[in-house]
């Protein structure tokens, strides 16, 4: 990794422009969220000045206009998954929102009591609450593939637990928690043997890898827009096109029907049938400029970078004593989970904030994750585009600093 070939993108961020506490911003919370380049705020700007109005529903320019940029974005993010359709891709609020549409719909529609859900142990909450939910009420049955020392995986057990009850399988891409990046195509291939549906959970996957969910096979592909340069608010369902089409509605409203009276309704054809309401027009169109954008920069060009960081602050961290890595996985993506000996996470992100460098401390909404290491939670970093060896440094510096101050040092 020369410097030559290094991403340099922070320009292109404004919010990184802005000193944090009098010091040089050093975002290393990624994980949570992405800051926006100015072309993605400029494109929110640009559509409330030059194109805001309802879709779908106005005979005047401007309406037809807002509609033929939320039907491009579709065919933008249609294109960004390697979709086979068009109409397999639904503009939702986030990933936990793809996720209860699906849990709800095609769950409720197909699972029965005794059925099994099989979950793996690096969930995300919002990846295993719903399935609760909706095991509850239909009587199914929720699996947990174990999670090894090092943050994989264990395949064997999920081979194991796969069978003629497995109805769904639900499997987190990249964990947001390790960094783990999952089998994610040879484990749909797996639960396709016993007949079971898929859905990945790409959060924290879209932007730092390429996703081709014909590739991977998948049932169902959900991420948030805000995870990759967009805005919050915003999200994708991609379902199958036949698994989509056959699923109940779920939200009842404006835009999703074909006829309505008081003795009953039809419904519009998908995706429509799955966006009641006025939708988040604007979101839905910034998002793809988002996803453009990272395009521009490509993702081939971005994983390696974000690889290059990972693996130089992996070294860094390990030339530290008393710092532990959570999460060893041999396949990783952008994240950093780590603890230091007698420091607490919280402490340690406070001591952190005040040299402008933004971590992450806690469960990371992965519960049963940290249960299963013991550990209320760690240090998170976790890297985007824009990141630098400057980051890593300046992150490696504040964490001396901070085992100085608590004595834990001897240096
Ligand atoms: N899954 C993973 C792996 C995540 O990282 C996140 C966000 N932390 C989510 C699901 C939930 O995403 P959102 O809060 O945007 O719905």
């Amino acid at each position: 990794t020369t410097p030559a070939m290094q991403l340099d993108r922070r320009a292109d961020f404004p919010i990184l422009a802005q000193p944090v506490r009098g010091q040089r911003l050093v975002y290393l919370d990624n994980g949570a969220t992405t800051q926006k380049p100015a072309v993605v705020i400029q494109a929110e700007k640009d559509f409330y000045e030059k194109s805001n109005a309802n879709i779908h529903r106005g005979v005047h320019w401007l309406s037809q206009h807002a509609t033929d940029l939320y039907d491009q974005a579709r065919v933008t993010t249609q294109q960004f998954l390697h979709a086979r359709r068009v109409e397999e891709i639904v503009f939702t609020a986030g990933t936990t929102d793809s996720i209860n549409l699906v849990a709800y719909t095609w769950g409720l529609d197909n699972l029965k009591a005794g059925d099994e859900i099989v979950l793996t142990g690096l969930e995300h909450h919002s990846n295993i609450v719903p399935w609760q939910l909706v095991a509850q009420r239909t009587g199914a049955v929720i699996k947990v593939v174990p999670v090894l020392d090092n943050g994989e995986l264990d395949l064997d057990a999920y081979q194991q637990l796969l069978s003629e009850k497995t109805k769904l399988v639900g499997i987190v891409h990249v964990s947001n928690a390790l960094g783990t990046v999952n089998p994610v195509a040879e484990m749909t291939r797996l639960a396709h043997q016993v007949g079971a549906k898929v859905l990945i959970d790409g959060a924290q996957a879209v932007a730092h890898t390429v996703v081709d969910v014909q590739a991977l096979d998948c049932d169902f592909y959900v991420f948030s827009g805000h995870k990759i340069y967009g805005p919050t608010g915003t999200g994708v369902l991609y379902a199958k096109y036949e698994i989509l089409d056959a699923m109940s509605p779920w939200r009842g409203g404006g835009d999703m029907i074909h006829t309505v009276s008081f003795e009953g309704s039809t419904y519009a054809p998908v995706p429509q049938r799955f966006e009641a309401g006025t939708p988040n027009i604007a979101g839905v169109i910034v998002l793809a400029e988002a996803l453009r954008y990272v395009q521009s920069v490509g993702l081939a060009q971005i994983a390696a970078h974000e690889d290059a960081l990972l693996r130089y602050a992996t070294e860094q961290l390990q030339q530290l004593k008393g710092i532990t890595l959570v999460g060893t996985a041999a396949q990783k993506a952008g994240v950093l989970s780590f603890l230091v000996d007698d420091i607490h996470p919280h402490d340690l992100g406070t001591i952190l904030d005040m040299d402008g460098v933004a971590i992450r401390a806690g469960h990371h909404c992965a519960m049963p994750l940290m249960t299963r290491f013991g550990i209320p939670g760690t240090a998170r970093a976790s890297f985007a585009l824009y990141n630098s060896f400057d980051d890593v440094d300046a992150l490696v510096t504040s964490l001396k600093k901070a085992q100085k101050l608590f004595g834990v040092s001897d240096e």
